[in-house]
């Protein structure tokens, strides 16, 4: 089957379905395919940053979002030597109402989104749509992707075809197939720590909200906890490529593992059948030096893929993703759209990409490689000497963690009262 629409967003995380919000509400017809039937994946991050819930206040959907079940973060802090921490970054001392972090499900999230851009008659979410490959013209220039439908619960292909548009945005995260097929290589930056997910029942009388986050240090393991209606989305934290050393341990050695560093658990880890419950994410930190080709745009992950250190991707991706719509909106809507529209969605975002990847890249040197190698976290003395003596100090980190360098307003076009 082909089809042709105006845009072609391939990817529905964070960067995707925002970019198909904004470009809706322009009025350009845009299509985004994702590859899974649902948004139900438990790896994806639940962090929403002060600029994104601004962002959801502009667009009219505040009150929607402040009512999605949530947990609020008050602040960072910094493993110290000793078991002792301190606050980097103090979210209460913003101006009120975006002086926290929102913790939601980002299903949650994803699915409100969904909803919001379903009220535009020109925007189409299709699930179950994995993009394979990009179609060129003669002179090279992308003209559309090629896709195959997937059976939900088998996976098997039960179709295939094609989609043409004057513009494919790429978002379709760290494993980028667009980013490949285009031949776009990132540059790596190394990364201490792999993270396996799984999960492990709630007891009925816990009263933990849903979405708070409770980490563990010891040694040289972390366990990062989220809390789920009925379970605990835990993810294990230790040294890149110890896969196959934990795996041949045994599913024994790992409960005790998770028993040691969450006691209050203990009586639960044998929920963890055995070591295939455990899902590995690769975690990788990258960037392309040119996010863009003749008729394709990559943004989120696809062009900088994030690691989980500061739980900042998310909010990376929401930003592109509205940079992203207020320069190719009117261009495609006029079909004047071309390489230079796309050269300026990266020239805008390039700044904020480098401040926070360098920012991720401080911590895995002073928190996560340290913990890696069981030794102490080791924040550099100036930094732990300002935020303990200098006061108003957390204030700094609490606004670029919050708000990001550069943040993004809502464009004129999908702005909507309340
Ligand atoms: C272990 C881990 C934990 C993290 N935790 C956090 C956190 O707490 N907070 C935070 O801010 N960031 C976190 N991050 C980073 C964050 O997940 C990413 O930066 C963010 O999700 C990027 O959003 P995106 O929309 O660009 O890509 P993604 O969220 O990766 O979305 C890509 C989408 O594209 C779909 N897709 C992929 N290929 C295709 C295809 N061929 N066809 C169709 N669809 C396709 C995928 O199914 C997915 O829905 C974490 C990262 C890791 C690795």
């Amino acid at each position: 089957m082909e089809a042709s629409t105006q845009c072609v967003v391939v990817g529905g995380g964070p960067a995707g379905i925002m970019l198909g919000l904004l470009l809706a509400r322009a009025g350009v017809e845009v299509t985004v395919l994702e590859k899974h039937a649902d948004f139900l994946r438990d790896f994806r991050g639940d962090t929403v940053h002060a600029s994104t819930i601004r962002l959801l206040d502009e667009l009219g959907l505040g009150e929607g979002f402040r009512a999605l079940p949530q947990s609020k973060l008050g602040n960072f802090r910094l493993p110290m030597e000793g078991g002792d921490s301190v606050v980097l970054a103090d979210f209460g001392l913003l101006k009120a109402p975006y002086n926290y972090v929102a913790m939601v499900p980002q299903w949650d999230l994803l699915n409100f989104l969904v909803e919001a851009a379903q009220q535009e008659p020109t925007f189409t979410l299709r699930m179950n749509t994995e993009a394979t490959d990009l179609l060129k013209d003669g002179s090279g220039k992308v003209v559309g992707v090629s896709y195959r439908t997937r059976d939900p619960l088998t996976g098997d292909t039960l179709g295939t075809g094609e989609f043409r548009s004057e513009l494919m945005v790429a978002c379709d995260g760290r494993g980028s197939v667009l980013r490949s097929r285009a031949g776009l290589v990132p540059r790596e930056f190394p990364v201490p720590f792999d993270t396996w997910w799984f999960r492990i029942p709630r007891d009925a009388d816990e009263t933990d909200p849903v979405a708070s986050i409770s980490p563990r240090f010891a040694g040289s393991e972390v366990l990062l906890s989220l809390t789920r209606k009925d379970y605990h989305q835990i993810a294990y934290l230790a040294a890149k490529g110890s896969d196959a050393k934990l795996r041949a341990e045994g599913v024994e050695s790992f409960r005790d593992r998770v028993a040691r560093l969450r006691p209050d658990l203990a009586d639960r880890v044998d929920q963890i059948g055995s070591m295939d419950d455990l899902h590995l994410l690769d975690v990788k930190l990258n960037r392309l030096s040119r996010w863009h080709e003749p008729g394709l745009l990559l943004i989120g992950d696809a062009a900088h893929a994030m690691s989980p250190a500061g739980g900042v991707g998310i909010n990376l991706a929401v930003q592109d993703a509205v940079a992203a719509a207020r320069v190719i909106a009117s261009p495609l809507l006029s079909e004047t759209l071309d390489d230079d529209h796309l050269a300026a969605v990266q020239k805008r975002r390039w700044l904020p990409t480098v401040m926070v990847q360098t920012f991720q890249r401080v911590l895995h040197r002073v928190v996560f490689a340290q913990v890696m190698a069981g030794k102490q976290p080791n924040p550099p003395k100036p930094l732990v000497f300002a935020a303990r003596r200098l006061p108003g100090f957390p204030k700094l980190p609490a606004r670029m963690i919050a708000f990001g360098p550069r943040p993004e307003h809502a464009p004129d076009f999908a702005r909507r009262k309340p």
